[in-house]
């Protein structure tokens, strides 16, 4: 018998979402409604019983209206945000329909092989080593907190320490090296694995925003033997920048330390033959962290660790399940922090394959091509200046306070106005960063639907508004 109810209420959930994706071009792209609104619409009173399922559907896209932030169109530029292409998302509706449980083998074989696929294929196309072995996870947070963990288990392990036995007091200390370009995901991953924010070493990196190599010798230094962890980074969020990972691994490797890599959006340029270059030596590495949900265009709930070192990677997280036999496949329960989990490796699979090497390289090179087109056009308007010039997707803009005793505070203010005043105009949404003692208007082209252009209208747009602030401040 057929579920009417169930067929009616996904054809609703349809319509609802292809209306939202084939008008989001004519909407604003910032969420403009206000906190108070969005409360009042979806804080309904409880109800003892509940209500029919369409109705509530109905009532839900009404009640959000305004308060979805348009980050799978082509004009959103805030963060590192990517959106979904098409067969991703598709794939990612049936990961829901499917319901499946993605923790073992047995539970949801077909899971666990496109996973086991996948993480293959994301091998070839970041030009990571094929031994490595790899975990699809939330996102790259919890990447570096399954990186981190084979890191710990590896670096206590050559002191006679079994941390998944003995815990870590009384472990020897593990300090981490990185730059103080690091994200804050890395000190929460941190935090999380029992190290403290106390046993991070950040270096200030040089004009270049990377980390540099005699620094690195230096840090060493202070205590040769201590197991480290030598944080680095492939694309940081404000320039783009990459650390020299051809000098820098090698270093640390003299001092037996573990190199892991924040990749999340940065090692994407390995994907391209054009881009590669800049991640230079990135392969040396022990691991890295990335994701999926940013520069893939696969959608949220996607992130993925890889780790050289298949033991120590299984011995952080293996579990003994009493309930799941030994199975034939990969269960997932024994490379990542979870149990119960999201079957997220349809959506990757998908991503991949509607793309090919070639389509994921061709989407990389272009929204690096944007980011710069749109970082320029914005930066030669009368009264802006571009901060940073894009090598990859990410760059900086700031607007300059009108009035000739403008101090570089009154620049900061104008800045987080423009950005807030082009939000607020909804032909594209910016967010705001502080770099090197400056606040700076962030552009970041993540998205594969961004074209030539709407970055001609969004520098139109801008113009406008720059101007309208400009007289309004003088
Ligand atoms: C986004 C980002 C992260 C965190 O990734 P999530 O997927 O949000 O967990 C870490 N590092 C860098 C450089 C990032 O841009």
């Amino acid at each position: 018998m057929p579920d009417n109810n169930l067929r009616n209420v996904l054809q609703a959930a349809f319509d609802h979402a292809l209306a939202y994706r084939e008008h989001a071009d004519e909407g604003p792209v910032a969420p403009l409604a206000t906190v108070e609104s969005l409360r009042a619409r979806l804080n309904v009173p409880l109800t003892d019983d509940g209500a029919d399922s369409i109705r509530i559907l109905n009532e839900l896209v009404a009640a959000v209206e305004g308060g979805i932030t348009n980050n799978s169109g082509g004009r959103f530029f805030a963060w590192v945000m990517g959106g979904s292409v098409p067969s991703s998302l598709a794939a990612d509706w049936l990961t829901s329909a499917w319901d499946q449980n993605a923790g073992a083998y047995d539970v949801a074989p077909a899971a666990a092989v496109a996973e086991e696929v996948a993480g293959e294929w994301l091998k070839d196309v970041l030009h990571l080593p094929h031994e490595a072995s790899f975990a699809l996870v939330t996102g790259c947070q919890m990447a570096h907190v399954t990186c981190l963990s084979a890191a710990r288990h590896r670096l206590l392990a050559g002191r006679g320490w079994d941390v998944e036995r003995d815990g870590l007091f009384g472990a020897p200390a593990i300090r981490i090296i990185t730059s103080t370009e690091a994200h804050g995901t890395a000190r929460r991953a941190a935090r999380f694995l029992g190290f403290g924010e106390k046993s991070i070493t950040a270096i200030p990196c040089g004009e270049d925003g990377r980390l540099p190599p005699e620094a690195l010798e230096a840090a060493f230094s202070n205590d040769p033997h201590a197991p480290t962890i030598v944080l680095l980074q492939a694309g940081d969020l404000n320039i783009g920048a990459y650390d020299d990972f051809a000098a820098l691994i090698p270093i640390a490797r003299r001092h037996n330390a573990w190199v892991h890599i924040d990749g999340a959006f940065g090692l994407w340029v390995c994907a391209s033959e054009k881009l590669r270059h800049l991640a230079r030596g990135v392969e040396l590495a022990d691991s890295w962290a990335t994701d999926g949900h940013k520069w893939l265009n696969v959608p949220y709930d996607c992130g993925y660790a890889f780790i050289r070192d298949v033991e120590a990677h299984r011995a952080a997280f293996c579990y003994a399940s009493v309930y799941v036999a030994a199975s034939t496949g990969r269960d997932a329960i024994d490379w990542t922090p979870e149990w119960s989990r999201r079957a997220r490796g349809f959506a990757t699979w998908a991503a991949i394959r509607e793309l090919g090497r070639n389509g994921i390289a061709a989407m990389i090179e272009r929204t690096c091509d944007h980011a710069r087109g749109l970082v320029r056009g914005l930066g030669a308007l009368h009264g802006a200046e571009q901060l940073s010039d894009p090598q990859i997707n990410q760059g900086l803009v700031r607007f300059l306070d009108p009035r000739s005793s403008a101090t570089p505070k009154d620049h900061d203010a104008f800045t987080d106005r423009m950005t807030r005043a082009i939000n607020a105009s909804g032909i594209a949404m910016f967010s705001n960063t502080t770099w090197r003692g400056r606040r700076a208007m962030r552009v970041s082209v993540c998205n594969w639907q961004t074209t030539a252009e709407d970055v001609r209208r969004v520098v139109e747009s801008v113009a406008g508004t720059l101007a309208h602030e400009r007289r309004s401040t003088e």
